[in-house]
């Protein structure tokens, strides 16, 4: 048996059950295959579900469960949500008593690390070389979860 999602020209969505795609074609053409709901003949194969890609027409058809795929469409949901407010609200009370340095992070962290001046916490930018220059001098430094604007920059 194989079963194929079917749409009639009302756009019905039903499935139908054959003894293979030649009996599908053949019941098709006869107009035996019609829409439960409304009783039409006219009746196609329905695409996938549109939340998933497919390329082509080589894969064996499957039933389309849609209710039961994982959605990553419409508004964030609160648990996730509720993480990411968290996170916020820990790099905000982690940056309160630190200092903005801006593009001079790289240089005041090597400082401090090297017993060069007092220290302090800070945070500011880094590129990418200059973030792993301080990684691979063994010096701590963590990137923020959240992008932080140069106070310089606000309002
Ligand atoms: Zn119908």
């Amino acid at each position: 048996m194989i079963v194929f999602d079917l749409t009639c020209d009302s756009g019905h969505r039903f499935e139908g059950w054959f003894g293979s795609s030649d009996d599908y074609a053949g019941q098709r053409a006869r107009g035996l295959v019609s829409c439960p709901q409304c009783g039409s003949a006219t009746v196609e194969k329905a695409p996938m579900a549109p939340a998933v890609p497919r390329k082509g027409n080589s894969q064996p058809a499957v039933p389309a469960h849609p209710a039961k795929q994982p959605m990553a469409r419409g508004p964030m949901p609160p648990e996730v949500a509720e993480a990411l407010g968290k996170l916020a609200e820990a790099q905000a009370k982690a940056l309160k008593d630190s200092r903005w340095v801006g593009d001079t992070f790289a240089e005041q962290t090597r400082a401090m690390h090297y017993g060069e001046r007092d220290p302090e916490t800070i945070h500011g930018q880094a590129s990418l070389e200059e973030a792993q220059a301080l990684f691979e001098e063994g010096i701590p430094v963590a990137p923020l979860p959240f992008p932080v604007a140069p106070p310089d920059e606000l309002n």
